[in-house]
């Protein structure tokens, strides 16, 4: 753990206009898309042109669909506050222990990367054992302990997503002021003169409450990534009461975003030296992001299929469920060659072979010279960022189990698209300003960054 330190170094950056103004137009319209989408699902079977349709033709007024949307239950905010509660108490007090008789998981305390001003984190990584516990309690309440129905979630979803708001907003807000007066780590604080920016993107790198209740790591993985898997499992179980059965398109759907899920939390450790952790500051976009735009867009595809219970043809599941698996394996095999590449300094074998490397060095924030590798070999040697292919095929997947009927399940793959793309441009940027003449020697031996010989 680093020093910590009652005020923030504030040194200032300066945002250029386009910046400024993605960022006001990102914080404006996000949580109206995720309006928009919920409610077009829950008043016109998620067909998105519906609502523009409707109040173009006046066959309906914006204060109609407003009247419609459910509002916030004292239902809706008990639950959601137990399950907030439930997933601290988790992370909080549960040492994890599932490291102690799982053969090669990495759980319990391990150190983050170093921040740029030099400070190295500790973290209790139990974020398999919160998501099993969680699932566990789930299959016992759906078989044996009946307290609560298996749809519970897809029947208060828009109330719950009012819920997810105030959190996602407060939490950010509360990242913010901490971030001025009483902030972890000073000297990893970033500022820049404008306030929509530092709201946005966060003034803390990682901030904390007391020693081990990190920010990033659980909002990031828990609350929304927990939920991901069991707002899916609601989704099923609300089809099956509808329609009398699951069709085979909710279970790909199921299948594949839970190898996401539990790949996720078993590489919890490998999670630490992802960007998220490693680059970003925490502001609204990941606070929010984790509490609202996760949960409710990245299972698009499970409450669309409970509108539309779509039974795929045998060759098109087929199809499906390979994309996504081969999809999965490229992200997967991708990911932890540089994993590994890293952890043992370049001194393991990348398909077999001894790895190309490239030897660089930066100069963090303190001054301090350091000196890192950049692996040429394996996926790392097809594009710069080959693991983000694997993870767009993924997406494909999910999309592609719903079926031609509507766009709106669609989304999915067409945010990762974007989304990716910005990250992998965005990380590019900062890696040629960090490596400088070595990230040069890197793009020219590995020219694309995507996809060899089109990106
Ligand atoms: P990466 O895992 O690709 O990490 C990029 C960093 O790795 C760079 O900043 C650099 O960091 C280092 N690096 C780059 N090239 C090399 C190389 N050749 N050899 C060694 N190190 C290198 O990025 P992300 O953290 O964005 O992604 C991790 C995974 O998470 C991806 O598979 C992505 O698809 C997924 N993801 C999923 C999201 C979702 O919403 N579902 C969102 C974001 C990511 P350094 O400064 O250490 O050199």
């Amino acid at each position: 753990m680093g020093p910590r330190v009652t005020a923030c170094i504030r040194p200032r950056r300066e945002v250029d206009w386009f910046s400024l103004g993605s960022i006001i137009f990102l914080l404006l319209c996000r949580t109206f898309i995720v309006y928009y989408f919920i409610m077009a699902c829950d008043q016109y079977s998620c067909a998105l042109t519906g609502p523009v349709v409707d109040i173009a033709t006046g066959r309906a007024r914006l204060s109609d669909i407003w009247a419609k949307t459910p509002p916030i239950t004292r239902k809706a905010a008990q639950l959601y506050t137990l399950w907030v509660t439930f997933q601290v108490l988790l992370y909080t007090s549960l040492p994890d222990f599932c490291h102690k008789f799982l053969p090669g998981y990495v759980g319990g305390i391990q150190e983050g990367a170093v921040t740029p001003a030099g400070v190295v984190n500790k973290y209790q990584i139990n974020g398999l054992q919160a998501w099993l516990l969680t699932h566990l309690l789930w299959f016992a309440n759906a078989h044996l302990l009946s307290w609560f129905s298996p749809t519970i979630i897809f029947d208060n979803w828009i109330p719950l997503l009012w819920c997810a708001n105030i959190l996602g907003y407060a939490v950010s807000t509360f990242a913010m002021v901490k971030g001025y007066f009483f902030p972890t780590s000073a000297r990893d604080c970033k500022f820049t003169g404008n306030f929509f920016y530092n709201y946005m993107m966060g003034v803390e790198f990682n901030p904390r409450i007391g020693k081990w209740f990190d920010f990033k790591l659980f909002f990031n993985g828990r609350p929304g990534i927990v939920a991901w898997t069991l707002i899916n499992l609601s989704f099923a179980a609300k089809q099956r009461e509808l329609h009398g059965h699951v069709t085979n398109a909710m279970v790909l759907v199921n299948v594949l975003q839970a190898i996401y899920v539990i790949d996720f939390f078993w590489n919890e450790t490998w999670y630490l030296k992802t960007i998220d952790i490693c680059h970003d500051h925490f502001g609204w976009y990941l606070g929010w992001g984790d509490c609202v735009w996760l949960p409710y867009l990245y299972t698009l595809q499970g409450l669309y299929l409970v509108y539309h219970p779509v039974q795929l043809s045998t060759p098109h599941a087929v199809g499906v469920l390979l994309l996504g698996l081969v999809g999965y394996y490229i992200f997967r095999v991708a990911n932890h060659q540089k994993d590994l590449f890293r952890r043992t300094d370049g001194r393991c074998l990348i398909w077999g072979k001894k790895p190309k490397v490239i030897e660089c060095s930066y100069t963090s924030a303190d001054g301090q010279r350091h000196h890192s590798k950049l692996l040429v070999s394996g996926f790392w040697g097809v594009a710069r960022h080959f693991n983000y292919v694997g993870d767009l095929m993924g997406s494909l997947a999910y999309c592609l189990a719903c079926g031609g009927g509507h766009l709106l399940p669609y989304f999915y793959i067409i945010y990762m698209a974007i989304l990716l793309t910005h990250r992998c441009l965005r990380d590019e940027h900062r890696c040629a300003s960090k490596y400088g003449r070595d990230w040069e020697r890197y793009t020219a031996a590995v020219p694309y960054r995507l996809l060899p010989g089109i990106f």
